[in-house]
């Protein structure tokens, strides 16, 4: 037997690990199991490609093996196997460049350093956190010489010839007093489960099983062997291998549902990156979409290894409805959450992630109509929310919402909207701040239906929050009809500007008003009604400022309309030619009050209001 020191590095890791600065010490099983999956995708490589190896069996398993009694946990795989050089080099020492660099780093501080740690990632010598002594047997594919390899994970190891019937690697694990809680089945099964239910190959647990002996009436031990792992990893096969059927299976599995999804995205990623997405999307919207704690459905891999779920970084949060997986071959197997939040190969994934299921959606908006509206009619909204937030997607994004409108049933797409306009319409018009029925029935809408101009019916409460920030659709301008400065688009070239004869009137209004209005102009935008209210470009309708008030946002500045009236209606003809006693003071507050209320927006004096009516009333009546 010969005695090998640990390279230095390796010791100081050691040391540190030993120390607990790691969080979770069932992480170790994960490490083991994936060297034993990496081991045999690699045999696997060789008998596919290499001469050499063609003629050597390959059954890829992995075995674990508990002895509850001695404490010890086995973990076998048929894969490639070490020789004594490599069990020397690949146990002994950290081949890995920055290793350094990465100890130098550490600063003692155990919060920090397990981070780094994490980022680092410790492989194989994290069994130390969970055992006092490592046995490791191997066998490499195509030799016959065997080798044992055995450290308390102190000093060194040592290293003597040993026996093995075929090539592969054996890890015995002794547990120490921290690792004793993993010396029971039922907590083996469900790490296996939690972090390797997906590595590609089957995992077997053989353990003592409790089984009731009815003639004794006692429970008898009886040794068992069952497979632990779903061992599917369907998301690493080919699209072309896979089924509906495999699709959906896996489906249920991601997301805990009963239902089928409504379509999925299946992408493998070669180059720079090598990654594997496939993102589902749910026939019904989450429950919880609307949540402010909201759980995120899509899980993230290392080569096929759990790393974690409920990660808000793998997509934006417009995209949480999305179910699914992200397995990348490129990130370490320790990336932390910390870790996450900057990282460049995450980042990257995550962007053409969000491209690859937008575009897809695409897609299925232009070749399935019909699937589309099944997945408007729950996601529209999700969409909206990323037209504000996702700026780099927001062309598709409006290629991908949805809008009422005046012109059809249902809904309508930005491009058909474009297709309908007018020749000579320069803008494509939109209407937000209440529900459905009043913007329908709003003033501001009169001049579009008399010119047969479609108007989008936006009744979303946050519609005209995230459209007030959208300026374009394509080259043509979106612009909001409440908003004062749009209707200078309809000022036909014949109609002369009103004002001028209004004069009189409009001089009355604003002295009545006084500052409950910016200002006051003859209309070219109504048709039946006398009167309306506009904002500024800048300013928020008073609709949403009514609506700001009603969140809590005390401290606005009070920002006035302007009130509109209509040249050519018989109230404001009329008026115009009476002189200014009381029964012209309740006009003009009639005329206001009512363009607020036609705008869904609370009256300051609503006493006053009734008490005008009854007045005007009395005297028709
Ligand atoms: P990593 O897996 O990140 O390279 P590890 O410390 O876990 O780091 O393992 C170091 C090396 O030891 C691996 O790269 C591999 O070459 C070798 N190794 C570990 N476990 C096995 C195994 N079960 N079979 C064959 N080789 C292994």
């Amino acid at each position: 037997m010969s005695k090998r020191e640990f390279q230095t590095e390796v010791s100081q890791l050691l040391q540190l690990i030993i120390h607990s600065l790691y969080s979770h010490p069932e992480i170790f099983l994960r490490e083991l199991v994936s060297n034993s999956s990496d081991a045999l995708d690699k045999l696997r490589h060789l008998t596919l490609t290499d001469e050499a190896y063609k003629a050597l069996p390959f059954n890829p398993r992995i075995d674990l093996e508990l002895d509850e009694e001695k404490k010890t946990l086995t973990i076998s795989d048929t894969g490639i196997g070490m020789n004594e050089e490599d069990l020397t080099s690949n146990l002994g020492t950290i081949a890995r460049s920055g290793t350094k660099n990465f100890l130098s780093q550490l600063s003692g501080d155990a919060k920090k350093d397990s981070n780094l740690i994490g980022q680092f990632g410790v492989g194989f010598y994290s069994v130390f956190m969970v055992a006092d002594k490592v046995e490791v047997v191997s066998r490499k594919a195509g030799e016959d010489q065997a080798w044992r390899w055995v450290s308390d994970g102190k000093t060194g190891f040592d290293i003597e010839p040993a026996e093995r019937s075929v090539a592969g690697t054996t890890v015995v694990i002794h547990f120490n007093y921290e690792g004793a809680q993993y010396a029971n089945s039922w907590r083996l099964q469900e790490i296996v489960r939690k972090y390797s239910n997906h590595i590609a190959f089957p995992i077997f647990l053989t353990y003592d099983k409790s089984e009731w002996n009815e003639a004794e009436k006692k429970s008898d031990k009886v040794r068992t062997t069952e497979q632990v792992n779903a061992a599917s990893a369907l998301w690493r096969r080919p699209k072309s291998e896979l089924t509906d059927e495999d699709y959906k299976e896996l489906y249920k599995s991601v997301s805990g549902g009963w239902d089928d999804p409504l379509f999925w995205f299946h992408t493998k990623a070669e180059g720079s990156l090598e990654y594997t997405t496939l993102f589902y999307v749910p026939a019904k919207a989450p429950l919880d979409l609307y949540n402010a704690e909201y759980k995120v459905g899509v899980k993230l891999y290392v080569k096929r290894v759990f790393i974690m779920d409920d990660a808000k970084e793998l997509l934006p949060q417009y995209l949480r409805f999305v179910r699914g997986i992200i397995d990348s071959e490129d990130l370490p197997l320790n990336v932390s959450r910390e870790i996450l939040q900057q990282n460049k190969v995450l980042t990257t994934i995550r962007t053409a992630s969000v491209k690859k299921i937008l575009s897809e959606l695409k897609n299925i908006a232009a070749n399935k109509p019909e699937e589309y509206l099944k997945f408007i009619a729950e996601y529209n909204r999700p969409l909206k929310e990323g037209l504000y937030g996702d700026y780099a997607n927001r062309e598709t994004l409006l290629e991908l919402v949805r809008f009422k409108s005046t012109k059809v049933e249902g809904l309508t797409s930005l491009a058909d909207v474009k297709s309908r306009m007018k020749e000579g319409q320069k803008s494509i018009y939109y209407i937000t701040g209440g529900a459905e029925s009043l913007l329908r029935t709003s003033p501001l809408l009169e001049i579009y239906k008399k010119k047969d101009v479609e108007v989008l019916i936006l009744d979303d409460d946050f519609d005209e929050v995230i459209f007030s920030g959208i300026e374009k659709y394509g080259e043509i301008d979106l612009k909001a009809v409440n908003k004062s400065s749009t209707s200078e688009d309809l000022k036909g070239e014949d109609e002369a500007d009103k004002s001028e004869s209004l004069k009189p009137l409009i001089a009355m209004l604003k002295k009545t008003l006084g500052d409950r209005v910016k200002d006051v102009r003859a209309s070219v935008r109504l048709a039946d009604s006398p009167s309306c209210i506009v904002s500024d470009e800048e300013e928020p309708s008073l609709k949403m400022q009514q609506m700001m008030r009603a969140m809590g946002q005390k401290d606005l500045p009070a920002l006035k309309p302007t009130l509109e009236i209509n040249p050519d209606h018989e109230i404001v003809k009329k008026l115009l030619a009476r002189s200014d006693d009381s029964v012209a003071q309740d006009a003009a507050w009639l005329l206001f009050d009512q363009a607020l209320l036609m705008e869904g927006v609370t009256i300051q004096d609503p006493a006053a209001f009734v008490q005008r009516l009854n007045r005007v009333l009395n005297l028709s009546v």
